[in-house]
């Protein structure tokens, strides 16, 4: 038979062990986010500063929509975030954490 106090710490235990749900959906979402090749592009650039959209699409070779596409859904993640300036839209990075994933994603690729 456990203790009450035993019971507890085994709760306690659980949860430190295992995700909640909320948890496990944003991680999700994160490396979905990352699991795009177009997305990685984008988000590499805007490691380095803020680009309006033509830039972006210049610089990458894409369409001005897909780029526009891509910003939405991570703008929708709260990783990238926008100015206004005029008719032009600047983005730039909203995420830290994000951005580091990247980068040690890409540091990764070097040496695999
Ligand atoms: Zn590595």
């Amino acid at each position: 038979m456990m203790s009450e106090e035993q019971k507890y710490e085994k709760i306690f235990k659980e949860r430190e062990q295992d995700l909640d749900e909320e948890t496990l959906f944003v991680v999700s979402q994160t490396f979905k986010a990352l699991s795009d090749p177009t997305r990685i592009r984008i988000l590499n650039l805007l490691c380095k500063g803020e680009h309006s959209v033509n830039y972006i699409a210049e610089t990458l070779n894409l369409s001005q929509s897909s780029v526009s596409h891509q910003l939405r859904f991570l703008k929708n993640l709260r990783l990238v975030k926008f100015r206004r300036a005029g008719t032009t839209l600047y983005y730039s990075k909203d995420d830290d954490h994000v951005m580091n994933l990247l980068k040690q994603a890409i540091e990764h690729a070097a040496h695999h």
